[in-house]
């Protein structure tokens, strides 16, 4: 480690002891230096490829000085370790241009390596460049030191020091243009094993360019600057290795920073992805949403145009999602969506698209159709798989289909007209009854538009007050007396004259109409029947039919107790009529309700008894009064055996549950023969009367009949054989 205390007098120097020897720890230091410049110019081409701009030119700028002062740096500290006899000198503006050399072969590598593409040209020119420049830089530094006489060289050993630079430079440009770019930690190892062969390279051109170097035994410095070697090493190597450190630390933040970018980046396309699926796709379901559904039907129209095939388009919505989802909560009724979209998904094929467009409406684009027959099996299949059981809630519910087919190009060619026109089937299936595919047909289009239209209307009606009451009377079928009325509802339309219930009433049920509206009937038939019982006919009842959306309303209870209230009325002389779907569609509510409405003391009748579908173990559970049977049994009952037994049956199983019962739609003389035969309580029908005003009643009850009241007290017996009389009255 010693080196000499004073310089030796030239005298003294012998041509053996001119060649020097190399301190190690200062040669194990450049090499240090070299590998850590190398990592640094490394790490700073991978920094360079990641930026563009000003900050890039700041790096290459940058990065060339610290690259080229590190490379310089290790040369010096090479020079330093080579201990001679003499003191060497420097000439300064000789020693600054080899570090320009330095610099700028740094600068030339570090700007090629920006290409994106490493030709073997770029490459080779790289090479020469940097392995060119650290050798300028070598022997420039030589020459520097102000040796008298000068060094000579052996040019075999000064080449191939010059060709371990360009190679060296080679396989660390390659090796750099490779691993550029990666901000992983593995590369980061391979990037300091790259830096750890360069480095090396580097040395060994130094040493072997000193090997080539021959100085003449009695050589000795004249002018220039004169370090103390050890000294000089330490400074060169701090100043190196502080710049080093500096530039490896901000490479590495930078590098940090350029990896959460990516990350970043990463993060925002998959927020790309997802936000890109929300703006096409129904979030319940998974399903494609309308718009792009829009764009799959023009996709399909365009090539069924070159095709020439057939595209079917299917509105399909699910039957009495309304009432699943008020009784069953929300939740449920998204259970049955997504089934219902599962149970679909699975049989269509996959060119075809299901899209749902909110609510409980979903479209289906099938592609490539043979026929019409295709397409029915299409639909049938459908109704069918949505017709497994499901069970929601404990409860087993059975799911139907409304759908409305649309074919192009029969039907349209846009997908705006087509969807239009499936939409239009979809209303007329619904109207149909329900669980029913229909093809669009030209006068569907009226109806649907019909039935917009019939919507808006509705809601100026009730306020317009363009609703009114007729009264059908309830006769007793025994006594042939009149027991009472049953208000039903008409609209006395401006343009369209009296709409019938039929035409209207569904609407005001899918719009939530039918509440107020129902209300509105219930108060005024109970004020109706209060006036014609101040009038004297005090024994007369009032059957007012509520619809299944009334039911459902919590408050239904205190609004017909207010009702009866307001009118004056006592509550046995209600009754209340609800269709038999409409109590067996929602089982616990109906039992609490009708409890509560039984409690109050209003009677409760089942209207249309055998249209649906009901049990009558459940049906007598319920608080029930009466059955009335629906008018299209009566109307076959004298001509169809199997419906004259269906009445029997349901009177008999009625009386045996301590109901009564009221025949619907008697026309005929023979069908109130048939009906009193089997003791049959009440009928209704236009054998004894249409439904009319509330004059037109009052008018047929006539006056309070004296006979009436008698016969009441007189009891059945008297009636039985009263009735004929009094059919004839
Ligand atoms: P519904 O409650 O079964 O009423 C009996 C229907 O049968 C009435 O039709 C009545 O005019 C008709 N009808 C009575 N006798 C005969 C007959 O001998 N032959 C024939 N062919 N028909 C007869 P309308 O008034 O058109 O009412 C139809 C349905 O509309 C009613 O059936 C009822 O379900 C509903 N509706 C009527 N008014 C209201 C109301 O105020 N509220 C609710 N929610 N529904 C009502
Ligand atoms: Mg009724
Ligand atoms: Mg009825």
């Amino acid at each position: 480690m010693s080196g000499w205390a004073l310089p030796p007098l030239p005298s003294q120097i012998s041509r053996l002891e001119m060649t020097g020897h190399y301190q190690l720890w200062i040669v194990a230091l450049s090499a240090f230096v070299a590998i850590a410049t190398a990592y640094a110019g490394l790490s700073l081409a991978a920094r360079v490829v990641d930026t563009r701009g000003v900050s890039a030119r700041l790096g290459l700028a940058g990065g060339a000085v610290t690259m080229g002062t590190g490379i310089w740096a290790m040369h010096f500290i090479g020079l330093m370790a080579w201990r001679l006899p003499i003191v060497l000198a420097y000439d300064l503006p000789t020693t600054a241009l080899s570090w320009l050399a330095a610099v700028g072969g740094s600068a030339f590598v570090l700007r090629l390596l920006r290409a994106p593409r490493l030709t073997a040209a770029h490459l080779a020119q790289g090479a020469a460049a940097f392995g060119g420049g650290i050798s300028a830089m070598h022997y420039i530094g030589m020459a520097a030191i102000t040796l008298v006489p000068r060094a000579t060289y052996n040019p075999a050993l000064v080449l191939l020091s010059v060709v371990i630079a360009v190679s060296a430079s080679l396989a660390g440009l390659y090796l750099t243009y490779r691993l550029r770019g990666g901000h992983c930690w593995q590369t980061q190892v391979a990037r300091a094993g790259g830096a750890g062969a360069i480095g090396l390279a580097i040395c060994t051109m130094h040493y072997t360019g000193m090997a080539a170097m021959h100085i003449a035994p009695d050589a000795f410095c004249r002018g220039g600057v004169a370090l103390d070697q050890s000294a000089l090493a330490l400074i060169i190597a701090l100043v190196a290795l502080g710049l080093m450190a500096v530039l490896t630390l901000i490479m590495m933040v930078d590098g940090h920073i350029a990896s959460r970018m990516r990350r970043y980046a990463d993060d925002l396309e998959l927020a790309n992805v997802s936000l890109q699926r929300a703006a096409t796709h129904d979030s319940l379901t998974g399903l494609p949403n309308r718009s792009l559904l829009m764009q799959r039907l023009e996709e399909a129209l365009l090539s069924a145009r070159r095709t020439q095939s057939v595209t079917a388009v299917m509105v399909i919505d699910v039957d009495r999602f309304k009432s699943v989802n008020d009784s069953f909560g929300h939740p449920a009724g998204d259970t049955m969506l997504r089934v219902v979209a599962t149970r679909i998904s699975a049989i269509i094929r996959s060119g075809d698209t299901l899209a749902r467009l909110g609510g409980d409406e979903f479209v289906l684009v099938a592609t490539d159709l043979r026929d019409q027959a295709h397409i029915e099996a299409l639909a049938r299949r459908m109704g069918s798989v949505v017709a497994e059981p499901l069970m929601l809630g404990g409860v087993e519910l059975k799911v139907s289909l409304s759908i409305g087919i649309a074919v192009s190009p029969a039907d349209g060619r846009d997908p705006s007209m087509l969807l239009k026109n499936a939409d239009s089937a979809m209303y007329f299936s619904k109207k149909a009854g329900r669980d029913a595919y229909h093809f669009f047909k030209a006068e569907m289009d009226n109806s649907a538009r019909e039935r917009l239209e019939m919507e808006s209307a509705l809601r100026h009606a009730l306020a317009n007050q363009e609703f009114v009451v007729h009264y059908q009377p309830r006769v007793d079928a025994s006594s042939g007396f009149i027991e009472g009325a049953e208000a039903l509802i008409r609209w006395n339309h401006p343009t369209r004259g009296l709409v019938p219930p039929g035409d209207f009433i569904p609407i005001a049920e899918e719009c939530g109409m039918i509440v107020p509206l129902g209300e509105w009937i219930l108060r005024l038939a109970c004020q109706q029947l209060s006036q014609w019982q101040r009038a004297g006919h005090k024994d007369l009842r009032m059957a007012v039919n509520l619809s299944a959306e009334q039911l459902r309303q919590a408050n239904l209870p205190q609004v017909v107790q207010s009702a009866l209230a307001d009118a004056g009325l006592e509550p046995s002389h209600l009754e209340l009529e609800l269709t038999e779907t409409a109590v067996m569609r929602d089982t616990a509510q109906s039992v609490r309700v009708l409890g509560e409405l039984a409690l109050l003391g209003v009677t409760i009748s089942v209207d249309d008894f055998g249209t649906g579908y009901s049990s009558l173990s459940y049906l007598r559970r319920l608080p029930l009064h009466r059955l009335k049977i629906d008018r299209s049994f009566i109307a076959d009952v004298c001509r169809n055996p199997e419906d004259a037994e269906i009445v029997r049956a349901i009177v008999s199983l009625a009386h045996s549950l301590n109901l009564h019962v009221t025949a619907e739609g008697v026309e005929t003389a023979q069908q109130l023969e048939f009906i009193r035969s089997l003791r049959c309580d009440e009928y209704q029908g236009y054998l004894f009367s249409r439904p009319m005003g509330a004059e037109d009643f009052l008018a047929k009850l006539g006056p309070v009949s004296p006979t009436h009241r008698k016969l009441r007290a007189l009891g059945n017996t008297a009636i039985t054989t009263l009735r004929i009389a009094a059919l004839r009255e």
